[in-house]
């Protein structure tokens, strides 16, 4: 592999899958590289109903990551938030397990509204985002209802219950997706996908088991992946086997899958052309019967996000050419 890049290569669509926190980061580096023409299609399988109000974290966590309009500290939420709301909600005995922030709520209040009115999640998502100063192009990977089960050896979990209210401490048996055989991909999705003008399909550093999967589960998406016939890379969350934040490493050792590069390329394995790991991780690859591109894959900050967008653009574009067949 060269690592070159072609010029018409540097012009095309490159389509990023995500979930949250993990994923966003390398989105936000992935559009100050490539601008209009990242087209962001985002889990939504983590979306619920509280306190009369639709809640899509994944997809607000891209959307204010991408805005600049993130907490950084806190991971997840707005910076310059308050929380008088839910000072005022314990007060009169509401729920307070799932915080919401005052500007916070705003959007969930407004997209509630809009969702009522007849508009669709994508419409919405895509307006906020143009309002909100995004240069990606947004996608909830469906407008039909799917949501993620978490099956423990107690009960069923909806997911926010599992990863919010319980602190992701109970042991998964399996996860399921409900309503996933049924969704539609959305037209956008579709129309991202298109192989004219694609350059290449990123799945970004996101969790694979709880927000690459419900996206992977749309029927059609793994297909329009496959026809497209463009690099496809995933960058792997693993930073030292260990993941960087949240479950991903204990749920690889509750499901009985070693946490190291192997299982994460056995994971996608059919779908991509090459994983991108953490240099530090490069010496457990060697099994690994893919092409991987091993580079620092920790993002602390802009520069170092904007700098595994490149690795991971110039990598793909190396394996154009070669891409497997799938
Ligand atoms: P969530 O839906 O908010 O939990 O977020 P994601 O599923 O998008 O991301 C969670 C994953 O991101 C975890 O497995 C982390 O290991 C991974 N992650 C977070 N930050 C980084 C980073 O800087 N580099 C890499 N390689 N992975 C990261």
């Amino acid at each position: 592999m060269s690592g070159e890049t072609t010029a018409s290569s540097g012009d095309g669509r490159v389509v990023a899958l995500c979930g949250g926190v993990g994923g966003a980061k390398l989105a936000l580096g992935l559009q100050t590289v490539l601008g209009e023409r990242l087209h962001v299609v985002v889990n939504m399988a983590d979306d619920f109903e509280h306190l009369g109000l639709h809640i899509s974290p994944d997809l607000d966590t891209v959307l204010y990551t991408l805005s600049g309009l993130s907490d950084r500290q806190r991971g997840w939420g707005r910076a310059d938030e308050s929380w008088n709301f839910m000072a005022a909600l314990a007060e009169v005995g509401g729920e307070t397990w799932f915080s919401l922030g005052d500007r916070d709520l705003a959007l969930h209040v407004e997209r509630t509204r809009r969702l009522a009115a007849g508009e669709s999640l994508t419409g919405i998502a895509a307006d906020i985002a143009k309002r909100l100063g995004l240069t990606a192009q947004l996608w909830p990977v469906t407008d039909d209802p799917i949501r993620t089960i978490v099956v423990t050896p107690d009960e069923k979990l909806a997911f926010q219950r599992y990863f919010v209210a319980h602190r992701c401490e109970p042991a998964i048996r399996s996860i399921r997706f409900d309503g996933a055989d049924k969704a539609r991909l959305s037209a956008g999705v579709r129309a991202a996908l298109q192989p004219e003008g694609l350059r290449m399909v990123v799945i970004c550093p996101s969790n694979p088991y709880l927000s690459i999967d419900p996206i992977l589960a749309v029927p059609g998406l793994r297909d329009a992946v496959r026809v497209a016939g463009v690099p496809v890379v995933a960058v792997s969350p693993l930073v030292g086997g260990q993941a960087v934040k949240g479950p991903t490493r204990k749920i690889m050792d509750e499901l009985g899958v070693a946490a190291d590069t192997e299982a994460i390329a056995a994971h996608y394995r059919g779908l991509i052309d090459g994983l991108v790991i953490d240099a530090g991780d490069a010496v457990g690859a060697r099994a690994v019967d893919l092409p991987t591109c091993a580079v620092p894959t920790l993002m602390t900050d802009d520069a170092s996000k904007v700098r595994l967008a490149q690795d991971v653009l110039a990598f793909g574009d190396a394996l154009c050419g070669s891409t497997s067949v799938r």
